[in-house]
């Protein structure tokens, strides 16, 4: 049986080592393995490509997230509004910063936090919002930016799945007035381990973001804020350095699949990714949507297809929010869509053939389990 991995991430890397153990290498002989040369490379590099000032390392994207909303005070007292159905992370750094989350519901075609839904999630507590640009397709950056402006409310772009991605022509990083990204190594842009950044516009914020990661520290010993450690190292600078010239391409190659699924799967019962006219996504990952998910899933997974499920259970309804008090039947968006998302393999590792190949697989398996007629919503 032929089998599809949903992610490769040996053979990712593997196309690239030659370029990865130089990299290594001069890390090592330089001596040096925290804020040194390589971070500051990188973070120019980086910047550069998003269409923004500033980029500063942190050790992943969760911490990018806190310290980005920490960098502008916003804390105990204050409300963010978040996508009911983002990667919990969005939330926990909303709850690390001191703050409370507040769900506002997805457009159930795009994923993507639904504008003309802000509004009623607004109080005169609410400080921000965080745009999640889930599963690589930039969100409606102009109506959030417009709600944004009109409420005083800071703007965030939680890039972590969309490194690369553009809305109305414009790279995420440069769409809000601070953007979070990951370079955890199944993000299109991946590490050898933990990595996140923070790129924005502004010195005096990208300023207090090198502070932050460092202990609240500028002059060494002397310290102005209660500070983290949360750096991105060398090694991880200069392994990203040596990849970041290949992710338009490795973008384009998933877009080219990604085209390839949306032929295989025309005319089938399952709900296929809606992309917005204005917006170019990086296909960080292929959703699709059916009614009998569980059982679609299993049929995959039979043929040697292998799926994932981003994500099972909505934030509001894992027990770390239990607190909150956000009910079941509350979110009915994000409910029914972490019942009917499957997320089929997409990615550097694989060939349109390969597409191809998953396409006939789904065909065969929404013959055998039978498709309910209510199954396109
Ligand atoms: C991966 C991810 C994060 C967190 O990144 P880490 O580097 O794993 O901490 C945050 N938000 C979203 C949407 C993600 O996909």
């Amino acid at each position: 049986m032929r089998r599809i991995p949903f992610l490769d991430l040996r053979a990712i890397n593997a196309a690239c080592a030659p370029a990865l153990t130089d990299a290594f290498t001069r890390v090592l002989d330089g001596g040096w393995y925290i804020q040194g040369r390589a971070l500051e490379a990188f973070e120019q590099a980086f910047a550069a490509y998003c269409g923004a000032a500033h980029c500063v390392g942190v050790g992943n994207g969760l911490d990018a997230l806190t310290l980005m909303l920490r960098a502008d005070g916003i804390g105990a007292g204050d409300e963010v509004l978040v996508p009911s159905n983002t990667f919990i992370a969005t939330w926990l750094a909303v709850s690390h910063a001191g703050a409370t989350p507040v769900p506002v519901e997805p457009r159930p075609d795009t994923h993507g936090i639904d504008p003309t839904r802000l509004a009623a999630a607004l109080t005169p507590r609410t400080k921000a919002v965080i745009a999640v640009h889930l599963y690589g397709q930039a969100c409606e950056m102009d109506a959030i930016a417009a709600f944004a402006d009109a409420h005083g409310l800071k703007l965030y772009e939680d890039a972590a799945q969309a490194h690369g991605a553009r809305w109305q022509g414009r790279r995420t990083g440069s769409l809000g007035d601070a953007a979070a990204f990951s370079f955890y190594p199944g993000k299109n842009l991946g590490a050898l381990g933990d990595g996140g950044a923070v790129v924005t516009d502004d010195a005096a914020r990208a300023q207090r973001l090198r502070e932050l990661r460092n202990y609240g520290s500028r002059i060494k010993y002397h310290h102005e804020v209660i500070g983290f450690n949360s750096r991105l190292d060398e090694l991880q600078a200069a392994l990203l350095l040596a990849k970041l010239p290949l992710l338009d391409e490795a973008n384009a190659h998933r877009a080219r699949l990604a085209a390839a699924y949306d032929e295989g799967l025309a005319g089938l019962d399952l709900v296929r990714p809606t992309v917005l006219p204005r917006a170019e996504p990086v296909w960080h990952l292929y959703v699709v949507r059916h009614p009998r998910r569980d059982a679609l899933q299993a049929a995959l997974h039979e043929a040697g297809v292998e799926t994932v499920i981003h994500y099972p259970v909505a934030p509001h309804l894992q027990p770390a929010y239990a607190g909150l008090g956000i009910v079941r039947g509350s979110l009915p968006v994000a409910e029914r869509l972490q019942a009917e998302v499957l997320s089929l393999p997409i990615g550097p590792h694989l060939s349109v053939d390969d597409v191809r190949h998953v396409c006939r697989e789904v065909r065969h398996a929404l013959e055998q389990i039978g498709t309910p007629a209510d199954a396109v919503v």
